[in-house]
């Protein structure tokens, strides 16, 4: 289980659902039974299973809204942000 907390921005939330498709352990082509992320039709995702998220980040990296808010970032969150922020660019380049 993840150290991290995450937590929405409602009022910034669009309910896209892109948090959803991109999480491992969410969504139609989740690894797992019990989804992290849960989203009902028309509402903005929750947080259901903390247990079952390992911190990837990929939710917050997605989402364009920056409506995903995260407490307890360590030094290897950042790194991971650093590298998806490197690979985006390394595609535009
Ligand atoms: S990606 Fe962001 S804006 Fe879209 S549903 Fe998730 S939290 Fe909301
Ligand atoms: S940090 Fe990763 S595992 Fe956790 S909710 Fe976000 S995308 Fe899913």
């Amino acid at each position: 289980m993840s150290k991290i907390i995450l937590t929405r921005d409602k009022e910034a939330c669009v309910k896209c659902g892109e948090c959803v498709d991109v999480c491992p352990h969410s969504g139609e082509n989740s690894l797992v039974e019990a989804h992290v992320i849960i989203q009902n039709p028309g509402e903005i995702p929750e947080i259901a299973n903390h247990e079952n998220c390992i911190g990837c980040l990929s939710c917050k990296d997605t989402c364009r809204s920056e409506a995903i808010l995260v407490e307890g970032i360590t030094e290897i969150h950042s790194f991971l942000l650093d590298l998806q922020v490197w690979e985006k660019t390394r595609r535009i380049l």
